[in-house]
């Protein structure tokens, strides 16, 4: 909706009831100066002068307001006015999306359940690889009420492959808040939604507009690249404020009556035209309205400094064989892959021995081959080697496994561990 400042010296005009939602009534003035000093802080998308005073006129028109002098023509002139102002790329999207969308098994539904296990999975890993996962999820935890109820080792197992295992935890951890405290009823709002472990902005809004319908803006990678250039913003999409802003500036676009297809649209257009790189604008249904394909630099946009710094750590990671098993220990809570099982190994810059670290005695280690893994902020460079055990007894406690070849496979072992794993199953028989 279009706010009016509407200047209004000499009282021509009478508020009907839904005026203010639309408009500010300037207070009787006498200078159109005195006008605008008195609304000052009143935030309009445009101003009307209502006046027959032919010297106030001017000075409206200088200044870029709209002047009636007939009252009777006003709404037309506003209707003018607001068909001026307004985008029509919204509904535009909507109609786009509603004919032109992927039959995805979360878009069959609008379970706020099932959008959340898909917006958190999506977050990571791309649409194609996720709908194996997301079946195998939802076949195993239907409800939120299921998931609460599982062991947390039975959710890492099937969120095994997906990485960023917290994001795991944390699911299962909001299930059973939402069981405990909502009584398995999902929370509608964003308040509350961000209440849950895990759920941030993005999956909040998400959430609150395609299950639930709520006005709210959900602006991923894919939605912050669209509004970037369909509004030729220069501005580096990295930062917190940029994304606060058009995070904003989705929210103020969003046609109350159709939030979830709006919300649905932006990230399918993301997805599959205004992609990264060189966007797909012939096939665009937002062409005509987008700034930066006018001015032709939407491949330039949007502008991303990238300040991460990635650390490189050396890891030295043992294949410790016994009795045709291998050991296989419980990284501490809080680290890194907190709680999930690792090929033990030691940081190489260290010096420190695996004895020295874990108090097991091994036999000579032999070098076998090296691997990386990149997480977000980390790179991995591996050392793998291969021991046997030289102490009678295996280690003990819970945070060491001896496993044979068919417990390993039980086990979920972190992508990082692929090339430990692949050396380690070649040597078990
Ligand atoms: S016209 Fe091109 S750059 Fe603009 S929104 Fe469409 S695909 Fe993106």
């Amino acid at each position: 909706m279009i706010k009016y400042l509407l200047l209004d010296p000499h009282e021509i005009l009478l508020p009907e009831p839904d005026w203010e939602r639309r408009f500010l009534l300037c207070p009787i003035q006498t200078t159109l100066a005195d006008c605008i000093q008195q609304t000052a802080g009143f935030s309009s998308d445009a101003a009307v002068l209502i006046t027959r005073d032919p010297a106030l006129a001017e000075q409206a028109e200088d200044l870029d307001i709209l002047v009636l002098t007939e009252v009777s023509s006003l709404e037309q002139q506003l209707a003018d006015l607001e068909a001026e102002h307004m985008e029509s790329w919204p509904l535009t999207l909507v109609q786009w999306y509603l004919k032109e969308h992927r039959d995805l098994p979360w878009r069959r539904t609008q379970d706020p359940y099932a959008v959340w296990i898909s917006e958190t999975m999506l977050q990571q890993t791309r649409v194609e690889a996720v709908i194996s996962y997301y079946n195998r999820f939802m076949e195993r935890f239907p409800t939120v009420q299921a998931l609460a109820a599982a062991e947390i080792d039975e959710v890492l197992k099937y969120w095994e492959g997906l990485g960023y295992y917290s994001r795991a935890r944390n699911l299962h951890k909001a299930a059973i808040q939402v069981t405990e405290e909502y009584g398995g009823r999902f929370p509608e709002t964003v308040a509350e939604l961000r209440a849950l472990p895990g759920i941030g902005p993005y999956t909040a809004g998400a959430i609150a507009s395609i299950a639930f319908g709520a006005a709210e803006p959900a602006a991923d990678g894919n939605v912050l690249r669209v509004l970037a250039r369909l509004y030729a913003i220069g501005d580096d999409i990295l930062t917190d404020h940029t994304r606060k802003a058009i995070t904003r500036l989705t929210g103020a676009h969003i046609p109350p009556q159709a939030a979830s297809a709006f919300t649905q649209g932006l990230m399918e257009l993301g997805a599959l035209v205004c992609i990264p790189g060189h966007p797909r604008c012939d096939a665009c249904p937002l062409q005509a309205e987008c700034k930066s394909h006018m001015l032709g630099i939407e491949e330039q946009l949007p502008v991303r400094i990238n300040k991460t710094k990635v650390r490189k750590e050396e890891r030295t990671v043992y294949l410790i064989f016994h009795d045709h098993k291998v050991l296989l220990h419980r990284r501490p809570e809080g680290s890194l892959l907190g709680g999930l099982y690792e090929f033990p190994g030691v940081p190489a810059e260290d010096g420190q021995t695996f004895f020295e670290t874990f108090g097991i005695r091994i036999g000579d280690e032999r070098f076998l081959a090296t691997a990386q893994h990149r997480f977000t902020h980390i790179l991995w460079d591996m050392r793998i080697y291969e021991a046997r055990l030289e102490q009678e007894d295996a280690p003990s406690g819970a945070d060491w496994i001896l496993a044979d070849r068919a417990q390993i496979g039980q086990i979920m072992l972190p992508s990082a561990f692929k090339k430990p794993l692949e050396l380690a199953m070649q040597r078990l028989t």
